[in-house]
């Protein structure tokens, strides 16, 4: 089998000169369509300017769902097909995704009513794909399921049930499971250009960020998957494009379990503006999110907004017993939704469609927007199915509706190791052979010195914010003490990367100046 290999992979770009597709964006939209074009047999190069999942891809809400508010608006052609994906990511990635239980506290009967009945709804749209029927709980079961919440004026709850999984997990075993269908990804090159022969696009110019060479590589079809940077790309086949995007940022708070102390999830449907606020356990802290601010720029690094922050912790605080203050945060992260303009210039982003879009221009590339994490899959399938209808590929059919995803494992380890699925026995023979990498990084994690080891070998992990963004999630979930263990993570990643004391201390420098924006 391929080896996961930055440095093997890049010769492999060098050498080939038969590509089908390149495909722009290491998220989750690049990644699928990557894993689904390999799993096609076709040849496949994935470019990640940055680390995969670095943009939007790994600040979501970590929800694998059907989307219960899209009902409410009554897109239920939308809700069936992402209820479907949701069953399917399950079943394809069971290392990395959970069924969750979620609770609407309900403050009227009338309330109880309306959310299980359309909750009913939602568990039939799910057919097959089910994740057990909702029902409505006494405010003695609320109570006792979620000792934190405020009990005045309540009345009863309703409990439903969706996905929550890791995405930047997800994302690097995409890659993985690319790599293992013949593919090659890389991270940390960049389309810079696009090439043309007449007027159609032939390939692309990409950058490799870590030496400052150039390559030109040809292919059949070039994909634009870049998220909120959908329309750079496009500006380098058209300069005078009109935006295909609107960006919406959305924010979560990381606090400790102290303020839910529960295994199940809340939802608050109707905050004081029309948004949806969950509460979800997620490895040993809570998540508190989100918001959704239409916005006129877009970053690889956006930052919560003040007005942001105080709508997160006072709606929170409403619900909660223990109201949570700034000081209370433990990291807070923004993500950019890739969500397709309108033609009229809605600012309501909230109401513009979730769903997703294929768009080929006159010169061939593919550009896809909009979408979510849950549709990842389907989003893959829909757009080479389009490629392949405009003749611009042979014709293969997809595969990946049972494609198990790298470190597929139904039977997970409980603790640290659980996430790696098949991974976790790999990761446990590099401790046998030396003991000392059994060692946690700290006393304040179970994070151990195997997993830096095991990232750089087997995970592309060129940087310390790679280990602690994104291929642990610590920077997400106590970015004072991502701050903490970077100098030890350094230090492993420099041997490991053969590195010098001026790469580490430059490592640790970086990661604590874009750590402290974590930091409230
Ligand atoms: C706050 C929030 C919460 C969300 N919650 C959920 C949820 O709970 N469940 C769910 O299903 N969905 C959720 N979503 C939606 C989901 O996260 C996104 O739809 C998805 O991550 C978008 O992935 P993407 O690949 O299109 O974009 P991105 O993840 O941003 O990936 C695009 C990539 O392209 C790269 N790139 C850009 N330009 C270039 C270039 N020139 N060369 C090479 N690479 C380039 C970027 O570096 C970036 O990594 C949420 C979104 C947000 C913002």
């Amino acid at each position: 089998m391929k080896v996961f290999d930055r440095k093997i992979l890049l010769k492999e770009l060098k050498e080939e000169i038969n590509w089908d597709v390149i495909v722009i964006g290491g998220g989750a939209t690049g990644l699928g369509i990557a894993v689904d074009a390999s799993s096609r047999g076709f040849k496949t190069l994935l470019i990640e300017q940055d680390d995969f999942a670095k943009g939007t891809s790994s600040r979501s809400t970590k929800l694998v769902h059907g989307g219960v508010r899209y009902l409410a608006q009554g897109n239920i052609s939308l809700v069936k097909e992402a209820l479907k994906e949701r069953g399917l990511l399950l079943q394809n990635a069971p290392h990395l995704t959970k069924n969750e239980s979620i609770i609407i506290p309900c403050y009227s009967w009338m309330k109880t009513i309306f959310y299980a009945t359309g909750l009913t709804f939602y568990d039939w749209l799910s057919g097959s794909l089910g994740l057990g029927k909702s029902k409505i709980i006494s405010k003695k079961q609320l109570i006792k399921r979620l000792p934190t919440i405020k009990r005045q004026s309540l009345k009863s709850g309703v409990l439903y049930h969706d996905g929550t999984f890791d995405d930047s997990r997800l994302a690097i075993n995409l890659a993985q499971t690319c790599v293992e269908h013949g593919g090659v990804v890389l991270n940390y090159c960049k389309v810079v250009s696009l090439i043309k022969s007449g007027n159609k696009i032939s390939g692309a110019t990409v950058l490799d960020r870590e030496t400052g060479n150039t390559y030109e590589i040809k292919a059949k079809a070039v994909v634009n998957a870049t998220g909120v940077f959908v329309d750079d790309v496009i500006r380098m086949d058209d300069a005078g494009s009109k935006s295909l995007i609107r960006p919406s940022q959305g924010i979560h708070l990381v606090l400790d379990s102290s303020f839910l102390k529960s295994k199940d999830a809340i939802m608050i449907p109707h905050t004081d503006d029309g948004r949806v606020l969950f509460a979800i356990p997620w490895y040993d802290k809570v998540l508190v999110g989100t918001t959704d601010t239409p916005l006129n720029s877009h970053s690889l690094e956006p930052r919560a907004l003040e007005s942001e922050i105080d709508f997160v912790l006072k709606t929170a605080g409403k619900y909660l017993y223990k109201k949570p203050l700034k000081e209370d945060v433990l990291s807070v992260f923004a993500g950019l939704r890739p969500l397709a303009a309108t033609d009229d210039g809605n600012d309501k982003t909230k109401e513009i469609s979730r769903s997703h879009k294929v768009i080929i221009s006159d010169s061939g590339l593919v550009s896809v927007i909009g979408g979510k994490w849950t549709t990842y899959r389907k989003m893959a399938e829909d757009t080479l199915s389009k490629m392949i209808r405009r003749n611009m590929l042979p014709n293969k059919k997809s595969i990946t509706s049972d494609l198990k995803i790298h470190g597929y494992s139904v039977q997970n380890s409980n603790g640290t190791l659980a996430f790696y699925g098949t991974d976790a026995a790999k990761i446990n023979e590099l401790i046998a052979l030396d003991p000392t990498f059994a060692a946690t990084l700290s006393d304040e994690t179970d994070i151990i010195s195997a997993q830096v080891v095991w990232a750089v070998r087997n995970e592309m992990a060129r940087t310390v914010e790679d280990f602690l963004a994104r291929r642990t999630r610590v920077l997400f979930t106590d970015a004072r003490l991502a701050i903490k263990l970077a100098p030890k993570v350094a230090e492993i990643m420099m041997k490991e990367l053969g590195m010098d004391e001026i790469w580490k201390q430059d490592q640790i420098a970086a990661f604590t100046e874009l750590a402290k924006g974590y930091i409230l």
